[in-house]
């Protein structure tokens, strides 16, 4: 992988990845054309479009991994990121699961939030 900017990772397959603040995880954006996002080609300040519509489920914390660990049950909960990245921001949609819905943050900065 190579940094695109301060805010994107160059993937394979014409992929570019970002951290996204309200899921605390890399979403991943086809920008070769081939999925029907454009991008602006600005790692520092990057706008995809449309919007872009994450679902999955959210990974299990530390706490829930160890009550798996000693026998227990934790029932997935849900994800759903929908988002517009515009200049390097990110505006999610109120039907977003996390608590950033309805927000405009900036995206931040990888080399910063790499461990
Ligand atoms: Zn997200």
């Amino acid at each position: 992988m190579s940094a695109v900017g301060s805010k994107l990772r160059m993937l394979e397959g014409g992929k570019v990845a970002f951290l996204c603040p309200g899921c605390r995880q890399m979403h991943h954006v086809t920008v070769d054309g081939s999925r029907g996002w454009t991008f602006n080609g600005d790692g520092d300040r990057p706008t995809f479009s449309p919007s872009l519509l994450v679902k999955g489920t959210v990974p299990i914390t530390d706490d829930e991994h160890a009550t798996i660990m000693a026998g227990g049950k934790i029932e997935a909960k849900r994800l759903v990121c929908h988002s517009f990245v515009t200049d390097g921001r990110i505006r999610f949609l109120t039907d977003s699961s996390h608590k950033l819905a309805g927000q405009t943050v900036d995206l931040p900065d990888l080399s910063a939030n790499q461990a």
